[in-house]
């Protein structure tokens, strides 16, 4: 091989990712990792794979790219409210920046051909390369005996002998590969929230209203949601890691019993009436002493409501 070559990655921190940088690696690659983080993907299990290999790793913001993406994407959703092709695309295309402004010689990912039918079959594949604008400077180590030689490939940068052909839905050769090496690895999928049904229609109905803006997005993360106008909602708090972060994502607005322990609820898009929002809070809080509960609103004096009925609460409940 003429010179050491220098490849950044795609990284989740999952099974494929953690065995293509390896193969990489294992034959002398400066391997680089970089995992994309947004309202519906994180990047802790990246950063935790790229510390068990012992290899660089980086956090790129997301937000942005994705939040247009769910707008508006040109090759369409998956089944639920993710645009995987245009997504992936995207990602790939973010490295190829990061490629050409820091000398790496490649970008490459843990895909697997036909691993996924909708964003890993090969036309998907090619169009990722295409989309991005890569072409032969993308590589699949794990499919890429299966796939065109790329450009690194074909100047002797990477050897293709080295890397494999891997194909289908099977994890079962992936798995063999990681015991041999010691790797350990998370359940697959999962990381994203926009494959997630229940997520999805939330996020659809924000969409509708006018109101996906990413902080939007993150507080429907947590707890219930409900429908109180044609573009307001109310989020509210399952339990106390609910409470705690919607509060903090709500800058201060949200309501929450005066004097006794109960969720709290967080208005978005047009005024909730207090009536309303109390009543929610109300319905959900436990073991009420009376018929009406006193609850806190945002920037108001608090409330006296009675409970919601159950009926009524389905009817408002969205995803
Ligand atoms: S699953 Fe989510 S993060 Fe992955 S490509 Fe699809 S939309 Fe993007």
């Amino acid at each position: 091989m003429s010179r050491r070559a220098r490849g950044i990655g795609a990284f989740s921190g999952g099974l494929d990712g953690l065995l293509a940088a390896s193969l990489l690696s294992e034959q002398g690659v400066d391997v680089h990792l970089a995992t994309f983080s947004s309202p519906f993907f994180d990047a802790g299990l990246g950063r935790e794979g790229a510390l068990q290999l012992g290899l660089p790793w980086r956090e790129i913001d997301f937000t942005d790219r994705i939040m247009a993406l769910i707008t508006d994407p040109p090759s369409g959703f998956g089944s639920c409210m993710n645009p995987c092709i245009d997504c992936h695309a995207a990602m790939i295309e973010t490295l190829g920046e990061v490629m050409r402004a820091e000398g790496f010689d490649f970008v490459f990912t843990g895909e697997v051909l036909g691993q996924r039918p909708m964003s890993q079959s090969p036309p998907s594949l090619r169009r990722v390369a295409n989309l991005s604008g890569l072409g032969g400077r993308l590589i699949r180590p794990l499919s890429a005996k299966l796939l065109e030689p790329t450009d690194p490939e074909k100047e002797g940068l990477v050897d293709r002998e080295r890397l494999l052909a891997l194909n289908g839905r099977g994890r079962k050769p992936q798995m063999a590969l990681a015991a041999e090496r010691g790797l350990t690895y998370p359940p697959p999928a999962g990381g994203c929230l926009l494959t997630d049904p229940i997520y999805s229609r939330r996020l659809a109905a924000l969409r509708d209203a006018g109101l996906m803006t990413s902080t939007n997005a993150k507080l429907i993360r947590h707890g219930r949601l409900f429908r109180t106008g044609p573009s307001s909602f109310l989020v509210l708090g399952r339990d106390d890691r609910d409470n705690t972060a919607l509060e903090s994502l709500s800058g201060g607005c949200y309501y929450t019993p005066s004097d006794r322990p109960g969720p709290s609820a967080v208005p978005l898009g047009d005024p909730t009436p207090h009536a309303v929002a109390a009543s929610l809070v109300a319905l959900y809080t436990k073991r009420l002493a009376a018929n009406t509960l006193r609850v806190d609103t945002p920037g108001g004096s608090p409330v006296e409501s009675p409970p919601a009925s159950r009926e009524t609460a389905d009817r408002m409940a969205v995803g």
